[in-house]
């Protein structure tokens, strides 16, 4: 048998360094054993997916050297490897379930559903639906059927009884049927779900081993029914510690920033980030911290993943990095280095047209665009000292602007111009006024480039850990002035 793994992001939003601590894994299980990396694109959620991300994925994933034997950009025996173009195979086995009697057209309107559900919450019990909850009597599902009533495809549960899936890891994991709803398998746009796609895919793409995240442990269960059904043989299971921050919640975009954009940005180095995740939960035989990606593919061994919760710190991978430019890069490799990071046509060329009109000698440049050669700006609490504003205010201000910005799915100008419009009416300020904060938290100088287009090139993550720092400057929010903010925040 040849080993074959996989990578199933969903192109939503900024690349995630969870997605590329997933990739490092099955890469490094793959190759141990000799066997191939697949890179699959799970847009099946036609509103949140973006060809952008899709490209940002690539491009993160290729830059920390976590290369893939097939995907959509390099096609494969097994294509096509986006799951939007693969429509036609899930209606099929959708079909192939139905006629078996392991799932059923599902014709109960949005109402209906609701009010399952409250009546089961009334009544203390589980809020999964099973199927025998959903049947509608013979002759109303005949009629629903007849009159064409939209309807989502279903699959069959068992009632009660336990069910067991193994885990490489774990072990066996017991679930109670009980708990587990006749899930959606095709939605009445006739798109599937992640569970129908996930597993077709991973048969046809001739997956064998299923490295992924702990929050996907749930699903198992209907996987493996889902396989059991279709007569298929499951992959074996391994489901990952979860990365979290240092206080050890899971690691997410409020507290620090997961994009791999950022990391670049930032000017970490690719084999240093991806070395610190590889740390992540796991160490070489020798516990040594700084080795290569072909080290870790040398020596690795899936049982040597501990389930404590890994910490990604920051501190830490900022140390590891510097160990990198020190005692890995010559001279000639530094300057490699600096040049890729921001000396490189691509981005100074988006930086020229905000500087150009405002210098006269190439000397100004710098003091003007500094920002966007550096991280965090050296600003300090009397740097907002001529705006106009309290403090408690200037706070709120910018942790709206965080909030805001956290949940925006689309970075670039316009969309950032309208976040700061509503929020300059909510504060009632001219948007002027707004931005005079807002421009000293991002680029650390009352006169600089235009801020608006500074965030706008700057990217997402970097934006908010600017404001986010300059929070911090002026003193942080107390957990009193949280909940007011918050409050505030939900009425907005
Ligand atoms: N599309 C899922 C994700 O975004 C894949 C989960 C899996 O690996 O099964 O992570």
């Amino acid at each position: 048998m040849t080993v074959r793994t996989r990578i199933a992001p969903s192109p939503t939003g900024d690349p995630h360094v969870g997605t590329a601590y997933i990739a490092l894994f099955n890469l490094c299980f793959a190759r141990q054993h000799g066997g191939q990396f697949i890179l699959r694109i799970e847009d099946t959620d036609r509103v949140r997916s973006t060809p952008e991300s899709e490209q940002m994925i690539l491009d993160s994933l290729r830059w920390l050297g976590l290369d893939w034997d097939e995907g959509p950009d390099v096609g494969g025996p097994h294509g096509p490897y986006r799951q939007s173009e693969r429509g036609d195979i899930y209606a099929q086995y959708a079909r192939q379930l139905i006629d078996a009697g392991h799932a059923f057209k599902c014709f109960r309107t949005s109402e209906e559903l609701d009010e399952l559900r409250e009546s089961r919450k009334a009544a203390g019990m589980h809020l999964a639906l099973k199927p025998a909850d959903l049947a509608l009597p013979a002759e109303e599902q005949a009629r629903r059927e007849r009159e064409e009533w939209p309807y989502v495809v279903r699959m069959q549960v068992p009632a009660s009884g336990t069910c067991v899936v193994s885990d490489m890891l774990r072990g066996s994991i017991e679930v109670d049927w009980a708990q587990v709803d006749a899930q959606v398998l095709l939605k009445s746009d006739g798109m599937p779900t992640y569970h129908l796609a996930n597993v077709v895919d991973d048969h046809l793409m001739g997956i064998t081993h299923v490295l992924r995240g702990e929050e996907w442990i749930n699903s198992a269960p209907k996987h493996q029914l889902l396989y059991d059904y279709f007569g298929w043989q499951m992959p074996e299971l391994c489901h990952m510690p979860l990365l979290r921050n240092p206080d050890k919640s899971k690691l997410s975009k409020r507290k620090n920033p997961t994009s791999i954009n950022y990391y670049r940005r930032m000017g970490y180095l690719p084999q240093a980030v991806t070395n610190y995740l590889g740390r992540m939960g796991w160490s070489m035989p020798d516990e040594r911290e700084k080795f290569s990606l072909d080290e870790m593919m040398a020596h690795f061994d899936v049982q040597r993943v501990s389930l404590g919760g890994p910490v990604f710190d920051l501190d830490k991978l900022t140390w590891l990095n510097g160990l990198y430019i020190r005692e890995d890069l010559d001279e000639q490799a530094f300057l490699k280095a600096l040049m890729e990071w921001a000396f490189n046509e691509e981005y100074v060329k988006q930086i020229l047209p905000q500087v150009r009109p405002r210098v006269e000698t190439l000397s100004d440049v710098m003091p003007l665009a500094g920002h966007f050669f550096s991280g965090l700006p050296a600003i300090e609490e009397q740097s907002f000292d001529a705006v106009k504003l309290g403090r408690e205010d200037l706070v709120k201000l910018l942790q709206f602007l965080v909030w805001r910005l956290e949940t925006l799915p689309a970075w670039n100008k316009p969309a950032l111009l309208d976040e700061v419009k509503t929020l300059s009416g909510h504060f009632d300020l001219k948007m002027k006024d707004f931005l005079a904060p807002v421009f000293i938290a991002v680029t650390g100088s009352s006169a600089s480039t235009s801020v608006m287009d500074a965030m706008a090139i700057l990217g997402s993550d970097m934006t908010r850990a600017r404001l986010r720092h300059a929070i911090a400057v002026l003193g942080g929010v107390s957990k009193k002035q949280a909940k007011r903010f918050e409050k505030e925040y939900r009425e907005l």
